[in-house]
């Protein structure tokens, strides 16, 4: 097992891979800006060293920082978390080249994935359904129409290199396909250096059906269930849980054996998520994979009892996963609330500042993950997430009624967050029954702020 890690990010990720590292014997090593100098994750781990300036591309994203530290400190593994370097095949392979274990799959393997039409070619020739599109990325508008007037419109045009939302334009019919590429475009070489973008058919009104997997360097792999994403604002996920609504057991287990099926098809090892999209008719496509630990594992580490960021850790040091997929169990039901550091009333603007108290919920199947502390300054300059609020009942009536008293007992003051809002969809008669899909936010925003609205007022 490794002696010591350094830990590529910031923040409430940065800070559960500590956790992991300390329950493991593991010494840690935190990076950290200069804006971070006062930020938990650099106090917490065994020592901290300083990357650069603020902005990312400086500090979080500076790959020569990072491994010279990493040198430095006598690191064995890096750790990337999400965001930032975790999806950078460079810098996978880069870590390899300097005797660092990158702990994630390989640089090729990243890019057989990592890149959103490749992985969609992949996921067709090992017979996963996928939405229907291109064959891989489009090249010119004329294509791109030939393509759209296969399938039909609407259709999504969507950047091959794209995370986080970014670089997914909608197009209803010929004429606004062509703004549509060149926005994706746009968008795509701003955010991730590709302009790179292929088509798929938008499906109306879906729900976002993701699935957990763990593979080892052995061949053993498992699933570890799903969780439904379906709550997004600008397809962006607010709220998670698991089970999904009306996923049985035998769909489970399909779906799932898909999802190993697709990891193991590109030799994947370690933590991973193969994201689906589900009709109103339960048919499921396969939209892509995220090849790394995600936001949301709290959900599966809840509900399963899998520690996700223990798991990825012995798989990198080359340990067998040590259980199989009849030892995985699914108990209760687990909901997640991430609560940014934004104002919904004020159009989501980001809202950092300092937070002059803080009171966190516990109590029964209550767990915080956050990087927040009394006195703490947020940072304009990353991610606005400053916390994720994680609940678990046996049923899900009990899971909704314990996420309302956790996040009643919540108090950030100093700075404005969706804590309220997250707390108004938990009372929502769609949301209780079960009843929603990715429109949900969308069609309910405006009555939803309204209320807000009236009660600061
Ligand atoms: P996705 O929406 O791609 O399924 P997640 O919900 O896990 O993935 O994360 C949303 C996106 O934003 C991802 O690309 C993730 O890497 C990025 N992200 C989320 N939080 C942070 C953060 N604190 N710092 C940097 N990037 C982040
Ligand atoms: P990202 O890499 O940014 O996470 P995804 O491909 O996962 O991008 O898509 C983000 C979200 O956009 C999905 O969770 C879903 O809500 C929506 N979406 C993606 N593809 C489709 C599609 N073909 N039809 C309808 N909605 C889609
Ligand atoms: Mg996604």
């Amino acid at each position: 097992m490794f002696h010591r890690i350094l830990i590529a990010n910031r923040g409430e990720i940065a800070l559960r891979v500590i956790r992991a590292c300390r329950e493991m014997g593991i010494e840690s090593v935190a990076v950290y800006s200069t804006a971070d100098q006062n930020s938990l994750h650099a106090q917490y781990a065994t020592q901290a060293v300083c990357i650069g300036p603020p902005a990312a591309a400086d500090s979080y994203l500076n790959m020569q920082n990072i491994l010279t530290a990493a040198l430095n400190t006598g690191c064995e593994a890096v750790h990337p978390g999400f965001g930032f370097l975790s999806e950078n095949s460079e810098f996978a392979r880069m870590c390899t080249a300097c005797g660092l274990e990158f702990i994630g799959p390989s640089g090729d393997v990243m890019d057989r994935l990592g890149n959103k039409a490749a992985a969609r070619q992949l996921m067709m020739q090992h017979h996963v359904p996928v939405v229907p599109g291109s064959d891989g990325p489009v090249h010119s508008d004329q294509e791109a129409l030939e393509v759209a007037a296969r399938i039909g419109y609407p259709v999504l045009v969507k950047a091959s290199a794209g995370g986080g939302g970014r670089g997914i334009r909608t197009a209803e019919s010929p004429l606004d396909l062509p703004s549509a590429l060149s926005a994706a475009r746009a968008e795509a070489l701003s955010c991730f250096g590709d302009s790179e973008v292929y088509i798929e058919k938008l499906v109306r009104a879906p729900r976002h059906i993701e699935f957990q997997i763990l593979a080892d360097k052995h061949g053993g792999a498992v699933h570890l269930g799903e969780r439904d994403c379906s709550m997004q604002r600008r397809r962006q996920k607010l709220l998670e849980e698991s089970p999904g609504h009306g996923i049985t057991p035998a769909l489970r287990r399909q779906m799932g054996e898909a999802a190993v099926r697709a990891a193991q098809a590109a030799g994947y090892t370690g933590a991973g998520t193969i994201e689906y999209i589900m009709d109103s008719q339960g048919s499921y496509y396969f939209i892509e994979m995220n090849t790394r630990i995600q936001v949301e594992h709290p959900v599966t580490e809840e509900l399963t009892g899998v520690d996700l960021v223990r798991q990825q850790i012995r798989i990198a040091a080359g340990l067998p996963l040590g259980f199989g997929q009849q030892d995985v169990r699914f108990d209760g039901h687990v909901i997640e609330c991430r609560i940014n550091a934004e104002d919904p009333v004020r159009g989501f603007a980001p809202c950092p500042g300092r937070v002059d108290f803080l009171h966190f919920p516990g109590g029964c199947g209550v767990r915080v993950d956050s990087a927040l502390y009394n006195g703490y300054t947020t940072s304009p300059f990353y991610d606005s997430m400053v916390a994720k609020v994680i609940v678990r009942g046996a049923t899900r009536l009990e899971a909704i009624r314990r996420m309302r008293r956790a996040l009643e007992e919540m108090v950030i003051e100093g700075i404005s967050t969706t804590q309220e809002l997250e707390h108004l969809i938990l009372y929502h008669g769609d949301f209780i029954r079960g009843k929603y899909d990715t429109s949900f936010i969308e069609k309910h925003l405006d009555e939803l702020v309204a209320m807000l609205g009236s009660r600061e007022g």
